[in-house]
């Protein structure tokens, strides 16, 4: 596999003091890298049956749009309050800094839709819990999570312990 790695920009203290934030956008800038993290995610998932892929906004969209393409699925948005424009279902949660909530439309996710789940990155498990409780609680099936990054010291794997999980690069 590529070294992904070596393409993901860590910043010290963004945003706020004592965070090791992973950004991204080095890795997204480079045509082939993106590609590649791409299709080795989608084939992660290969023989699973998939409806469609939920992205929780902002990188979630950047990670799972692409991931539902190169998957055949439809692609699901979960976003901050306030943005989606129809009937919305909601869930409040906390983050690795500060507390958030997430939406989906009411009638993008009915009894029995499977469900795959990606973001950008796993840390506390908190953001990804969230979209699980979200998608079950409107009768959705999480048929797996998927991640580029994984900071497997804050424990988000075991916050979703019982699923499928699975991440591209861990620190
Ligand atoms: P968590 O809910 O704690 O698993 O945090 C995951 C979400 O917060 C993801 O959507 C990430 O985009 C963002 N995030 C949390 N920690 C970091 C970090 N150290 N670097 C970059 N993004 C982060």
């Amino acid at each position: 596999m590529r070294d992904f790695k070596s393409e993901i920009r860590n910043v010290p203290d963004f945003p706020v003091a004592g965070i090791q934030f992973k950004d991204i956008t080095t890795l997204i800038k480079d045509p082939q890298a993106y590609h590649e993290a791409i299709d080795e995610l989608a084939r992660s998932v290969e023989g699973k049956e998939i409806d469609v892929v939920v992205g929780p906004e902002a990188r979630g969209f950047i990670v799972g749009g692409p991931l539902a393409y190169a998957t055949h699925t439809g692609f699901v948005l979960a976003r901050k309050p306030g943005k989606l424009p129809a009937q919305v279902a909601r869930y409040e949660y906390q983050l690795e800094y500060g507390t958030d909530a997430l939406e989906i439309h009411m009638d993008a996710i009915t009894k029995g839709t499977k469900v795959l789940i990606a973001d950008d990155l796993l840390a506390t498990g908190g953001t990804a819990m969230a979209v699980v409780k979200l998608v079950e609680s409107m009768g959705g099936e999480v048929v797996g999570l998927r991640f580029l990054i994984e900071l497997e010291d804050l424990g988000g794997r075991k916050a979703l312990e019982g699923y499928d999980v699975a991440s591209l690069v861990q620190y």
